[in-house]
């Protein structure tokens, strides 16, 4: 045997590898979500890691803490300027605009994706430096249906994976007629605050962004905050109303949460996010809402549209929080044990032929013998082991051993594939 030998590298900091089991856990998440986006009429888009770096800072809008401090920005050896996604929003809808989907007629173009995101963040659980979200986007069409649509196929995936301790949180935040004023006034009631430098300043850019400030001294200055829910206009707060109803009428419970402005500054009307209690500090496992400026913001026409991203890594912590068993996946079902040299040639090819008719198989690898082999038909998970020495196959046949109750009786090579078929149905 070897000895296991550590590496000189490890993963950066803020990140970690994905191994097995936890691996399937992460697959399995990730298909859960994106199961119901597809039968909803999302298509799957993918885009580049990296992006021209203006695409996320823009220059327009107010600045936030994902853009100023935490993105990873680079500049090529030919002179370009591009940023790691820190989200797939941008990044979508830039491909969108790019491929022309956005055609009348064509509204709204439903797309899901599904990718790491980069910010330079200080590491803790549930927070890292990549971490992996699926995400939907629904461009083009303001509808409060559309929103309805959304947070609810959010919470039926959450709900498929066996997810039970979220909560959702809702909010508006207005559009261009009714949040600049609601801002003003804002932005006054927090001058007459008793701030950190940090914090007033950025009361000027982003003073939204002080609501959710989450030191409980900041907190305490903050009643009486004049709240964006008792500025909204008229247009605003129909519709805020009507993604209510919807909700309510699909039986998703949701916390009206004056204070949700989230880390993002393209939010207009419905913004959410969902919240896991058994997460400590870090315990939004997803969240989204209306940004119908985005599309003039990157030099695209006026193009209302909302969207989702949910984090993988947290909701995976959730799970486990929960202890959810996710679903394991088909694993191996037979492994082939070859004694000797001519018994590992004619497994190989009968374990290639149990894969192509639809058998999950597996075979012993590295010359192990007997007891070794076993040991790796037990850990695989498989039900059957398929193990032959040439005495048997001078016989035309392979042993077939049932791993449960150790029962072994002998199959014609030629009958073993049709017959693990058999069994196996
Ligand atoms: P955001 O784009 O910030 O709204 O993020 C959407 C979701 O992605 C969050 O609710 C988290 O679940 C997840 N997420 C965001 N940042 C991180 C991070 N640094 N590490 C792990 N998950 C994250």
């Amino acid at each position: 045997m070897t000895e296991a030998k550590l590496s000189t590298f490890s993963a950066p900091k803020g990140t970690y590898d994905l191994i097995p089991p936890d691996s399937e856990t992460f697959l399995a998440v990730r298909e859960a979500i994106a199961a119901p986006l597809r039968s909803a009429g999302y298509g799957y888009i993918e885009t580049p890691v990296f992006e021209d770096v203006k695409l996320f800072s823009r220059g327009v809008g107010e600045s936030t803490d994902i853009v100023t401090k935490e993105m990873y920005s680079l500049t090529t050896k030919g002179g370009d300027e591009l940023a790691l996604r820190p989200e797939g929003t941008a990044s979508v809808l830039r491909a969108a605009l790019q491929a022309n989907l956005h055609r009348v007629g064509n509204l709204p173009v439903k797309l899901w994706y599904s990718g790491s995101y980069y910010r330079y963040e200080k590491p803790q659980a549930g927070r890292y430096r990549q971490f992996s979200q699926v995400g939907a986007e629904a461009i083009g069409a303001e509808d409060p249906a559309l929103d309805a649509e959304l947070i609810i196929l959010a919470v039926d995936a959450y709900r498929s994976l066996g997810l039970k301790n979220f909560r959702l949180l809702l909010n508006s935040l207005g559009d261009r007629e009714c949040r600049p004023v609601y801002r003003a006034a804002l932005q006054d009631f927090l001058r007459g605050l008793d701030l950190d430098e940090d914090t007033l300043r950025r009361a000027e850019i982003n003073p939204l962004r002080v609501l959710d400030d989450k030191r409980e001294s900041v907190q305490k200055q903050l009643t009486g905050a004049p709240l964006m829910r008792d500025h909204l206009c008229e247009d605003c707060k129909a519709y805020h109303e009507q993604v209510r109803e919807l909700l309510t009428a699909a039986g998703v419970a949701f916390e009206d949460d004056p204070k949700l402005v989230r880390g993002l500054d393209y939010y207009t009307r419905t913004t959410f996010e969902f919240v896991h209690d058994g997460l400590g500090s870090q315990s939004a496992v997803g969240g989204g809402g209306r940004y119908d400026g985005l599309s003039e913001m990157i030099g695209g026409p006026a193009l209302p549209s909302v969207g989702w991203a949910l984090g993988v890594d947290r909701t995976v912590l959730a799970l486990k929080a929960e202890g959810v068993e996710t679903a394991v996946p088909a694993r191996t079902q037979v492994f082939a044990v070859p004694l000797g040299e001519q018994a590992r040639q004619v497994l190989f090819g009968l374990v290639t032929e149990a894969r192509r008719a639809g058998v999950a198989a597996d075979i012993a690898f590295g010359g192990k013998g007997l007891k070794g082999a076993m040991k790796s038909a037990d850990r695989s998970g498989a039900r059957w082991a398929v193990v032959a020495g040439e005495r048997d196959l001078a016989d035309g046949v392979v042993q077939l051993k049932d791993l449960t109750t150790g029962d072994q009786t002998p199959v014609a090579v030629t009958a073993l594939v049709t017959t693990l078929k058999e069994k196996l149905s």
